[in-house]
């Protein structure tokens, strides 16, 4: 069920025989008419498609109630009333098709509704992934998809304005492929959202906002059910580094040994997204330290991101540009989920694992951080990550305990590779050690309810376990 604020005659905060509607919701098939008695008591109507018996309002027999204590006469003629106001409308009212049903949470950004709500199991299942109706994703390398290249058979060397490049030959690629069902042409078996069929319509959630944005998400959806290869949709989510220079030089990323801010995107490219920010729901910026980038910064203080009011902004970075006076700027902007990478539980261990500002410049900022998000009663919506070194193993329980104790999600990664001889990978006491350390957060982040991070330190474990059985001591991907 989900609630909403008009139902056929009804609307929230009308009066009726006495009563008054406190809340109006509906489902598949059904509708919930809650009314506040002249005493205050609430009594919820149900009105069906089909009911098993009929109800005691004459008017309309499809209408029942829930057990309450007040006694049937207290409601009667509220009951009546309501049976008298539906009648026209029964049973079409308890109807409702799912555009009109997304279209339905009008402009509130926090209303949400899960596709599985609305959709047969049957349509739900359509297919197997939906980011290439969703997503655009620029890489680094510099590919383009609907996801990470790593996922790709043949990830394509594409470049160009978002819009074009959701049109463009490889997403429609995609579409072809995941809509005749022969993903195998495009997407690797290895893809962990087409293993978990973590990205299907079953997973999708639509949310309220302007016009424009309910709108285009009412169209992707049809674009998905239909497997359209050209839609005429924008995208929903659009993820892109910024930059690929970065402010640090920590031991296992070569971004700041390698980064350069001669390929930070443009104010044209941000001008191009500007144009198709009415259909976004979300950008995700990555780095190098995206936020290294002034043209970034520029455009995260302007208007762009002002006039979306739906329009979240995701971010992965180390933190040091988040001054208390950065994020003031950047107050009007959504923050939707902020990952800062500090890889260090302790001073001295982010110094030498980061290799950027000390921790005493960073931690004030964390803060700053952190207060916002709870201004905003949305502590979670900050991840604090960890990659797994020689330099910070002893260090992933402590990591864990700092993360808890700031109210923020955790993440723990296994390292790519074996850049300055950091991967635990290649070590098999090593290896050892951080299973260990792994289940035994795992197991408290269990037991205060944060399963999904722990299956997510679970799943890291399960790597090292695996490859410890089959005597694989070496630096990943290989
Ligand atoms: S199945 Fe994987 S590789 Fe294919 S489009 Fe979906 S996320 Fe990308």
């Amino acid at each position: 069920m989900w609630s909403t604020p008009r139902l056929g005659p009804l609307v929230v905060g009308q009066a009726l025989a006495g009563g008054r509607v406190s809340a109006l919701a509906r489902g598949p098939g059904q509708v919930q008419v809650t009314v506040a008695l002249g005493d205050g008591q609430p009594v919820v109507f149900e009105l069906v498609t089909a009911p098993a018996a009929p109800g005691p309002f004459a008017a309309l027999p499809a209408l029942s109630y829930r057990p309450t204590p007040a006694g049937f006469a207290a409601f009667r003629a509220v009951g009546d009333a309501l049976a008298s106001a539906l009648a026209p409308h029964w049973p079409a009212i308890t109807h409702v098709a799912w555009p009109d049903a997304i279209d339905g949470l009008g402009e509130d950004v926090a209303a949400t509704l899960p596709l599985t709500a609305l959709l047969s199991d049957e349509a739900l299942a359509r297919r197997a992934c939906v980011a290439p109706w969703t997503r655009l994703e620029y890489g680094a390398r510099p590919t383009i998809g609907p996801c990470c290249a790593d996922f790709q058979v043949a990830p394509a060397a594409e470049s160009g304005a978002p819009l074009a490049l959701w049109h463009g030959p490889a997403m429609r690629g995609f579409r072809r492929a995941l809509a005749s069902a022969d993903a195998g042409a495009t997407c690797r078996a290895s893809c962990p959202r087409l293993r978990g069929r973590t990205d299907t319509l079953a997973t999708l959630v639509a949310r309220g906002g302007p016009a424009a944005f309910r709108a285009n998400q009412i169209a992707v959806i049809a674009s998905i059910l239909d497997g359209a290869e050209r839609p005429a949709t924008t995208p929903l989510e659009v993820v892109f580094p910024a930059t690929s220079f970065c402010n640090y030089d920590c031991l296992m990323c070569s971004h700041g040994a390698t980064g350069t801010l001669a390929d930070e995107r443009p104010p044209a490219f941000y001008a191009a997204l500007a144009a198709i920010a009415p259909g976004l729901g979300r950008i995700e910026v990555l780095g190098g330290e995206p936020l290294a980038s002034p043209v970034f910064r520029a455009v995260l203080a302007g208007e762009t991101f002002a006039a979306a009011p739906q329009l979240e902004v995701a971010l992965t970075t180390n933190g040091s540009y988040l001054t208390p006076a950065e994020l003031a700027r950047y107050r009007h902007v959504r923050l939707g989920h902020v990952t800062v990478s500090l890889n260090a539980a302790t001073a001295a261990t982010y110094q030498a694992v980061n290799r950027g500002l000390p921790w005493a410049r960073v931690r004030p900022n964390l803060d700053a951080l952190l207060a916002a998000h709870r201004a905003a009663r949305n502590p979670r919506a900050i991840t604090y990550s960890m990659v797994i070194l020689r330099a910070n193993l002893h260090e992933v329980e402590a990591f864990a305990a700092l993360a808890e104790a700031d109210d923020v999600a955790v993440r723990f990664m296994l390292p790519m590779h074996d850049r300055n001889q950091q991967s635990i990978l290649t070590d098999a006491a090593a290896m050892d050690a951080a299973q260990a350390a792994l289940a035994t957060v795992a197991a408290r982040l269990r037991a205060r309810g944060r399963d999904r991070e722990a299956t997510r330190a679970d799943g890291e474990r399960a790597v090292l376990a695996a490859r410890l059985a089959r005597g694989i001591v070496r630096a990943l991907p290989d």
